[in-house]
């Protein structure tokens, strides 16, 4: 299933096909994920494809660089990242799906970020 989504302010489209539907669903204690609060879902890296204002995403790093935070430019909405502890993949903000609201999720489990897999 081939899932629509954009940013808030709409200058950025895209579709996404998940790698295991909403059972990825999880979320991150990290130092970026817990001010970024998103609830994050996998898509494989041919799974996501911008269809709209993709000169409007920015690109954000930090540690060792190793994943890659996109954000809209205009509204700041993270959409998706490449995985640090799996480069093949992709997370995306589930709060971006079209007819997805991250409250029907109910409890979402977490990731241990803080000590992450690649620090160990
Ligand atoms: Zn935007």
């Amino acid at each position: 299933m081939t899932h629509h989504a954009s940013c808030h302010c709409g200058a950025v489209e895209f579709t996404v096909d998940l790698s295991d539907g909403f059972n990825t669903a999880r979320r991150c204690d990290c130092s970026f994920c817990r001010r970024r609060g998103a609830i994050a879902v996998s898509a494989p890296l041919d799974g996501i494809k911008i269809t709209k204002g993709v000169d409007n995403l920015t690109l954000y790093t930090w540690g060792t660089g190793a994943a890659k935070h996109y954000f809209c430019k205009t509204c700041g909405i993270y959409t998706h990242h490449q995985r640090r502890s799996n480069p093949h993949e992709y997370g995306v903000n589930v709060a971006c799906l079209y007819g997805v609201n991250p409250r029907d999720l109910g409890d979402v489990p977490w990731v241990d970020g803080v000590n992450h897999p690649k620090d160990r």
